[in-house]
């Protein structure tokens, strides 16, 4: 086994070791697949978090007199394909600003469209091994649009780049904004990965393909943004094209996402504050995912800080009763909260709030949740995934892909210590 093949996603292995082997006494015929607490619903009829069910009362929404597909209760990788037509959204990921716990990623999205294609949006902390358990081979994990640079959007960047020897032996390629400087940049960043990987790589290389260790940046130029120009195409192959928006948060810099595909339309703004600029930006959307935050007070009592702090960090975020403006400005068909710290007690109040300002349908987001869309109806479920799911089986690399090592590094240990290994046994 490579060295590499260790299990790498503490949350998983943390997952696997505190909740799976209870399980695994009771629940003969479904090993490997469960979600980590038991069904139930809060006081106001929303779902539990990681209960099993999307946190909505509206799984699915269906355009009038249109037929809706039966699909299985849960999502499971590998088992369903997509339709010509079809979008299929998934959350890696749903936490911020804090970096990770068990139950939560950062932020992090898997798009995956019924031509084939897959795209990542953001790469927060914790969210790779929840990719990998998706069942999408890794060499093909290799397109990532990052909205802005706090680690709870980049922070899983150094196990999605780590696919040396085993998955992936062509660039990761990396898009995000240009930065106020250039240091500030997505192309600083993906440089200072590369440069911070170099003792792993040159540890390898004599034994495993590097071709996987290098990294593309795709930088979309923030100065280029203006009232004339508000949305810059950021990528456009295979008739999928998906715009860069700047939004207003922390730092010049920060983006969103619009992805256009057969008439499907999915914009993500991560964090930001409301605009009627960003609602601009999400007309049309089939899903129109943003960030949503807890009060100040909340924030307060759950990340350990003082109010004061707590209401600094709030104005840079949007509140459920701003974000319900916000979708009511935008429409879309399905209007998605993301980023907020799932708590059974702060599902109702979320909603409460919610809904002072807006009446369409909608989904807070918790991980692995996912989400099925055509032109005919958008489907909610949550992804059943086996917490001991390797990448993609076999893990193979494309056709035409050089696997083969490199030459060794010229750091070798010296000898007067390496003499001094124990014998291996006859
Ligand atoms: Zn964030
Ligand atoms: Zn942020």
């Amino acid at each position: 086994m490579p060295p590499n093949r260790t299990i790498r996603n503490y949350r998983l292995f943390a997952l696997t070791l505190g909740l799976a082997l209870p399980f695994m006494a009771c629940a003969a015929g479904t090993a490997g697949y469960r979600f980590p607490r038991e069904p139930g619903t809060t006081p106001g009829g929303y779902p539990l978090p990681l209960s099993g069910k999307p946190i909505t009362k509206t799984p699915v929404i269906s355009t009038e007199g249109a037929a809706v597909k039966e699909y299985p209760e849960h999502y499971i990788p590998g088992q369903e394909s997509l339709a010509d037509n079809e979008m299929r959204i998934t959350a890696c990921g749903s936490w911020g600003p804090a970096p990770l716990r068990i139950g939560q990623g950062a932020s992090c999205l898997l798009v995956e469209l019924g031509n084939g294609d897959v795209f990542i949006f953001d790469v927060g902390g914790g969210t790779v091994g929840n990719l990998f358990a998706l069942g999408v081979h890794p060499a093909r994990l290799d397109k990532v649009f990052i909205t802005h640079l706090h680690l709870d959007h980049v922070g899983g960047i150094f196990p999605l780049f780590d696919a040396m020897g085993w998955a992936r032996n062509t660039p990761l390629h990396v898009w995000g904004p240009s930065g106020y400087t250039p240091e500030l940049g997505i192309a600083a960043f993906t440089q200072n990965v590369r440069e911070a990987s170099e003792w792993h790589i040159q540890s390898k290389q004599s034994i495993l393909a590097r071709g996987g260790m290098t990294i593309v940046p795709h930088e979309v130029d923030i100065s280029k943004f203006s009232p004339e120009r508000p949305r810059q195409l950021a990528y456009d192959e295979n008739g999928v094209k998906i715009y860069a928006f700047p939004v207003i948060h922390s730092l010049a810099g920060a983006m969103g996402y619009r992805l256009e595909w057969n008439g499907r339309t999915l914009v993500y703004t991560a964090d930001s504050q409301p605009s009627t600029f960003e609602a601009e930006q999400g007309k049309g959307a089939d899903v129109f995912i943003h960030e949503i935050f807890p009060s100040a007070e909340e924030f307060a009592y759950y990340n350990h800080m003082p109010i004061q702090a707590a209401e600094g960090v709030m104005v840079e975020h949007t509140t459920p009763a701003e974000l319900g403006r916000v979708f009511g400005l935008a429409k879309p068909r399905l209007g998605v909260g993301m980023h907020f710290t799932l708590d059974d007690k702060l599902i109702d109040p979320l909603f409460e709030r919610w809904r002072t300002t807006y009446n369409g349908p909608v989904l807070l987001m918790q991980d692995l949740t996912t989400i099925n869309v055509t032109s005919d109806y958008i489907v909610v479920r949550q992804t059943k995934a086996d917490l001991l799911a390797w990448p993609a089986i076999p893990p193979k690399p494309p056709e035409g892909v050089d696997m083969s090592p490199g030459q060794p590094s010229k750091a070798q240990r010296p000898s007067w210590l390496t003499e001094t290994r124990l014998q291996q046994a006859p």
